[in-house]
């Protein structure tokens, strides 16, 4: 039997479940598939990433995004979203940086402000502070436990009668998808939001996108005694960070400019102990008795510009997508939801003009730029 929806979804992660339950959620009346090749989620960055949510950006399009999914999250408890704050952390170095930062992201209605060296202090007593000017710090922001954030799309797009399946597409063209099990699945609309396997993805369409999977690694620690108050998303200049995770644990970061695009997803022990310790006891020496529980690598969904994708593609009557948006997805699937939502049901932009988030910038060269990558 062939299978039909009036709109196809290839991807169940947060994205495409966002996508799902904002188009329900906005009154779409047709049948939504949403086909999903790893339903344990094993290998998808939803559930695999830190979960920080920062409207902290140096782009209105970036800031917008996240307020309008902050405010999403403040209403979803199942996300378990902790407003404890970002705070990056300023030296005399990188303080002029910072101040920029600051004014730029102000000025652009990012809430945030700059502290001194005390105000530091009073967020995280135990940091090393002598090398220290003050912070830029975000008092909205914080972080959502990410499994449990996919989960809540997910099942709140079931619930309004959106049908996941498992299996895994293999071919695209105009008004049909081929599947592994299903085989022919025809839907006039299908939507690519399929993370960091979304260029490859695209190339069963024939489209290249430029989306690339890089890994970045995370790994979770038990503080060396109970921690009285948990920590906001604290950056160190030097690009650790952390924050606090349940029973008295913390989950640590630090990108690797050198990692290679590829499909790994293990993480490098030496790493750890070369790359991440010596920094984070610098910045808090009770650090050195972390006691390391877990580490795992997942994947970023990297464009040149480091932005996302929200657009048709035009090659395909159809087909649209929306991702590559380089680690920073999680905090912005509530309004990319909506924003694809608003696309396929009334062909524009409402919510926030995310048109600089288009496929054809690429292709006309004119990259996106916005500063306050991690
Ligand atoms: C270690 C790490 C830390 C991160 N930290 C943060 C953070 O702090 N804040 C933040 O906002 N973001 C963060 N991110 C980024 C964030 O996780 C992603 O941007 C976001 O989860 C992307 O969601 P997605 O639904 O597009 O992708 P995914 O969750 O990867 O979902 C895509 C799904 O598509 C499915 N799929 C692929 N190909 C097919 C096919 N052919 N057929 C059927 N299904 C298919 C896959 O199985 C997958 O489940 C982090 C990512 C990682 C890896």
């Amino acid at each position: 039997m062939t299978a039909s929806a009036d709109i196809l979804i290839i991807g169940g992660g947060v994205i495409g479940s966002s996508i799902a339950f904002n188009l329900l959620q906005d009154g779409f009346k047709g049948r939504i598939l949403v086909i999903e090749r790893d339903p344990s989620y094993q290998f998808a960055s939803s559930a695999l990433a830190m979960g920080g949510v920062r409207q902290q950006f140096m782009s209105t399009v970036n800031i917008r995004m996240v307020q309008y999914s902050l405010k999403v999250l403040e209403h979803f408890p199942e996300s378990q979203f902790r407003q404890r704050g970002y705070l990056l952390l300023a030296t005399e170095s990188n303080c002029e940086k910072l101040r920029r930062r600051h004014d730029i992201q102000k000025s652009l209605g990012a809430e945030c402000e700059m502290l001194d060296v005390s105000d530091v202090r009073r967020l995280v007593p135990e940091l090393r502070s002598d090398d220290l000017v003050g912070g830029l710090f975000g008092p909205k922001d914080g972080y959502v436990d990410p499994r449990a954030t996919l989960r809540a799309f997910r099942s709140r797009a079931e619930q309004l009668g959106a049908v996941y399946v498992s299996d895994e597409v293999e071919k695209i063209e105009a008004g049909y998808a081929q599947a592994v099990k299903s085989g022919r699945i025809g839907a006039p609309r299908i939507v690519i939001a399929a993370g960091a396997y979304s260029g490859v993805v695209a190339k069963l369409a024939g489209v290249e996108v430029p989306v690339t999977p890089v890994r970045q690694q995370l790994f979770r620690c038990a503080l060396p005694r109970p921690w009285a108050y948990e920590f906001p998303v604290v950056i160190d200049p030097c690009g650790v960070h952390w924050r606090s995770s349940p029973h008295n644990e913390i989950v640590i970061a630090k990108t690797n400019p050198n990692e290679l695009p590829g499909l790994r997803f293990g993480c490098d022990l030496d790493r750890f102990h070369q790359d991440f310790m010596p920094p984070l006891i610098h910045r808090l020496p009770e650090f050195r008795d972390l006691k390391l529980v877990f580490g795992w690598g997942g994947l970023y969904e990297m464009t040149p510009d480091h932005n996302g994708i929200i657009d048709r593609i035009p090659d395909i009557e159809g087909l649209y997508i929306a991702a590559g948006f380089s680690g920073h997805g999680l905090m912005m699937s509530a309004a990319t939801g909506k924003l694809m939502s608003e696309l396929i049901r009334t062909n524009k932009f409402e919510t926030v003009d995310a048109s600089v988030l288009s496929f054809s910038r690429f292709a006309r060269n004119e990259l996106f730029w916005d500063e306050a990558m991690i």
